[in-house]
């Protein structure tokens, strides 16, 4: 059945320009700066030193200001916070599961204004109208139980085609020195606002729909100093892809990145929420600005005069920025006049190489001098700056007699922007060189593009986006993924090869003539104001709830399922874990892609079972090296069996053998994907012990009822392999409610060898009231009656 609110948004996709406003309810976007003003105060009498930005933020969104940091001591990096965040935004695939755990939470509205946009689940293929209609009709019972939760517990719906979450976020809720959950790990591309905005998993976002304090480990700050400006070539882009090859995918992790300096004065807004946005490549928390006049600037332009009032005075104050004095735990110099374009890749953003040195890095790697397609826009750029810094270069190139020479696809990030670029004639420009315009979702980013070419084959391609794991785009493991900036990317796809430098080389007409480009130039905002676009895709600012609405779920449905809750394994009073199976032991890298993969599986978000189907298929087992395989030692045929990883969980499962996994460093990397903590928990996994965790993964894994350790001395990672048992030793004082406690684990291998393991955790209090009840879920709902 379509309902009829979802099919309007099918129907209703106007390219006409409408010039109605925008409806706000600025309360519901205005941080309460008076509170959080006062809430600092009492933090400043406990700390009293100079404070970072984000620690002014952080702190004045405590839930106990006055008792929250305890006696001040050594707070970043080792205390809990408590935190009441703002506002909750969630895209479509994870809003599934954390609304069906707030279902179960019991509640008739959210405590925080919460808003769902679809954007995932459109998939590229034809083109903007075409794509979306077949998108809308192929997810219809998703975005109709989205809707219709939306409608019972009064949270604002963005409706598919509306644009991606993060800049409907930036052009809508974010302001100056709010604190914001979001379920996506690009949440923080709201910083470029000034704000903090953290990347969390659906049970995160639960603590807060419901006012549940919402606990984080403070922490670190590094600070980079911006000194310098850009010119040229190089954007924003540019120096968080720098910055990517120097932190390293995991230099960020338990820390938040804070920019001062002249540096971040002369950036646009836009351009501070792509460096915001990428800080999620390097594993940091997220990333802050001080109230600038362009972030003053961006929330006129898009209707948020009031917002920009309060912020203003808020910024008088001295609460929008760092304290003179504040100390980062490392400070990073950056002279923004010294980057150059930078291009990183491929399969990690932290590879970065400059442009002036990429053709001879492919010509060393032996890789094919050919790019196969050019990808621009996503939440990451696809702002008016970058939109009219592309034109530029397809107006140079078109006059030249140019089209690109490989497909080249652009992704507006939302309705506004797409309507502003198409009433600015950038979407003709951009058409006249062989653009195709998606729809305003995030399509390729996260492998929705049906791609019929190079299917198998090795192959490159180069976009604007933000991430760069295997097979992300297109599903196809051989594609080699390359970041770098709109305008580098556009220049690229004229000339099809990956050598080709647009600072210094110059391309052959069919005239013979030689064809040069001149550094692209943009306009940060459109001087005629930006149109809303189809002002039905805009939904009603903090709506009432609807107690009576029927939330939706098919009878049989294959893509929603109603949530069982996790059985404790302490139900029966032993405070140890009950003897552990050992499934594998996983080898390397291993983000959350590779334990819940993305791609054709994203349609199960909201289905347990069967999105469970695909745990770990793309981990490599360390006993052998192959991918998705998996040993049953204990097959009812007597001999060892192999089987795939969810296969052989199953097969635990169905024995009532609950298991352990043994893992490598920064386990859980990458997005943050609730499921990849609760699949494994689904199948009967109770501990996970890694020589490193991801922080949001492993916070998930706690929310789950799954036990993350980490080894004292890593070697003992080797120790451990499938089919040995292991029992905890020490737990019992854990669950008694003291963290200090040290756990360790006694392992019996296959030959009947036992030794003892030491291993390290984080568990904080509450943290250990989640493992106790079995989930956090089922200790808020305890707490509920
Ligand atoms: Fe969508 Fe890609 Fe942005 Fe994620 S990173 S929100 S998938 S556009």
């Amino acid at each position: 059945m379509l309902r009829p609110a979802i099919r309007g948004a099918a129907r209703g996709r106007s390219f006409a320009t409408h010039t109605s406003s925008i409806p706000r309810n600025y309360p519901s976007i205005t941080p309460p700066y008076p509170t959080l003003i006062q809430n600092l105060n009492h933090v400043r009498s406990v700390l009293k030193r100079p404070l970072t930005l984000a620690e002014k933020i952080l702190y004045s969104h405590l839930h106990d200001p006055v008792h929250g940091l305890g006696d001040g001591g050594r707070i970043r990096g080792e205390a809990y916070l408590q935190l009441k965040p703002e506002r909750v935004a969630m895209q479509d695939a994870s809003a599934q599961m954390a609304l069906l755990q707030f279902m179960s939470a019991g509640l008739d509205r959210c405590a925080v204004p919460t808003s769902i946009h679809c954007d995932h689940l459109i998939q590229a293929s034809d083109g903007a109208e075409a794509d979306l209609k077949r998108s809308i009709i192929s997810n219809q019972e998703v975005f109709d139980f989205l809707e219709s939760a939306a409608r019972k517990f009064g949270i604002e719906f963005w409706r598919p085609g509306s644009g991606i979450i993060h800049q409907i976020v930036l052009e809508n809720y974010a302001a100056p020195g709010m604190l914001m959950l979001g379920t996506d790990s690009h949440t923080p591309n709201a910083g470029g606002l000034g704000m903090l905005a953290i990347g969390v998993g659906g049970a995160d976002a639960v603590d807060a729909m419901t006012g549940t304090p919402w606990e984080l480990k403070a922490p670190q700050i590094v600070g980079v100093h911006l000194t310098g400006s850009l010119s040229g070539w190089t954007t924003t882009k540019d120096l968080i892809l720098h910055l990517a090859g120097k932190l390293t995918v995991r230099g960020g992790t338990g820390r938040i990145i804070e920019y001062f300096g002249p540096g971040v004065h002369s950036q646009s807004c836009t351009g501070l929420a792509t460096i915001a946005n990428m800080g999620a490549e390097v594993g940091a928390t997220t990333s802050t600005f001080p109230y600038t006049s362009n972030m003053r600037g961006y929330l006129h332009a898009t209707g948020r005069g009031p917002v920009a009032q309060a912020a203003d005075e808020a910024a008088g104050k001295g609460f929008l920025s760092a304290d003179d004095g504040a100390e980062y735990d490392e400070v990073i110099e950056i002279n923004l006049s010294d980057l150059e374009p930078t291009i990183n890749g491929p399969f990690t953003p932290d590879l970065a190489t400059p442009l002036s040195k990429f053709g001879a890095f492919v010509k060393e790697q032996g890789w094919k001098d050919e790019l196969s397609a050019g990808l621009i826009g996503s939440c990451t750029n696809s702002s008016y700056e970058d939109m009219t810094r592309v034109a530029d270069l397809a107006r140079q190139a078109k006059a030249a007699g140019l089209t690109t020479k490989v497909p080249f696809l652009c992704t507006p990030g939302s309705e506004q922007i797409r309507a502003t670029m198409e009433r600015d004639n950038v979407t003709s420009t951009l058409q006249d060189v062989g653009a195709v315009v998606l729809a305003n979702a995030c399509g390729p980013c996260i492998g929705q593009w049906k791609r019929e070419d190079k299917k198998g084959e090795e192959n490159a391609i180069l976009t604007s986006f933000n991430r760069n794991f295997k097979s992300r785009n297109d599903g196809n493991r051989y594609t080699m993924n390359f970041l770098a900036s709109p305008t580098v990317v556009t220049a690229m796809a004229f000339s099809g090869s990956l050598s080709f430098n647009p600072m210094t080389d110059s391309l052959t007409l069919d005239s013979g003539n030689r064809f040069k480009f001149f550094p692209p130039s943009g306009q940060d905002l459109p001087s005629t104001g930006f149109t809303p676009g189809d002002t039905s895709f805009y939904p009603l600012p903090t709506p009432e709830p609807q107690p009576d609405a029927e939330v939706v779920i098919q009878k049989d449905s294959q893509r929603l399922e109603l949530l069982e809750p996790f059985t404790s394994p302490f139900n029966d009073g032993n405070l140890e874990l009950p003897p552990l199976k050992v499934l594998m032991r996983v080898r390397g890298k291993c983000t959350t892609d590779h334990i819940s993969a993305a791609g054709p599986w994203l349609k199960y978000k909201g289905h347990l079972t069967n999105i469970s189907e695909n745990l770990l298929i793309t981990a490599v087992n360390d006993e052998g090296g192959d991918v998705n395989v998996a040993f049953d030692h204990d097959a009812p045929s007597g001999i060892t069996e192999t089987g795939t990883i969810p296969g052989v969980a199953k097969r635990l499962k169905g024995r009532n053998q609950p298991w352990a996994l043994v893992v490598d460093e920064n386990y859980g990397e990458g997005s943050a994907r609730e499921h990849a903590a609760l699949q494994p928990r689904f199948y009967g996994c109770n501990l996970i012990v890694a020589r490193s965790f991801a922080r949001i993964h492993e916070t998930n894994l706690k929310k789950q009822g799954v036990l993350p350790l980490w080894f004292a001395d890593k070697t003992d990672y080797s120790r451990i392999g499938s089919g040995d048992m292991i029992e905890t030793v020490g737990l019992v004082n854990l669950l008694q409610g003291h963290p200090d406690a040290i756990i360790k684990l006694r392992v019996t291998n296959r030959e009947g060898e036992i030794f003892e393991i030491p291993t390290t955790h984080t568990m904080s209090i509450d943290q250990i009231k989640w493992l106790h009840a079995g989930s956090a879920l089922n200790h808020i709902r305890s707490q509920m009656k």
